[in-house]
């Protein structure tokens, strides 16, 4: 596979157990809260595809990869 470029990440927080993203990619609307579960975020770390639901505008992230910083999406975001 391919590596995946870095325009294609998007950086996330993780505060309590739950999973922030500093602003929404899709609609720019700042403190996000995720619906995407540690064991999710856990698989994604292993290489395994999440797919994580924007409360703010309904778009779907596909997540090919996590880090603890990032995570690597199929599509180009910045
Ligand atoms: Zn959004």
């Amino acid at each position: 596979m391919k590596p995946i470029p870095f325009d294609h990440t998007w950086p996330y927080e993780r505060q309590m157990g739950d999973i922030y993203l500093t602003s929404c990619p899709y609609c720019s609307q700042e403190n996000i809260l995720v619906h995407l579960s540690d064991r999710a975020l856990e698989n994604a770390k292993e290489g395994f595809k999440a797919r994580a639901n924007m409360p703010c505008c309904r778009k779907t992230m596909i997540i090919l990869e996590a880090d603890e910083d990032y995570f690597w999406t199929n599509e180009k975001l910045r």
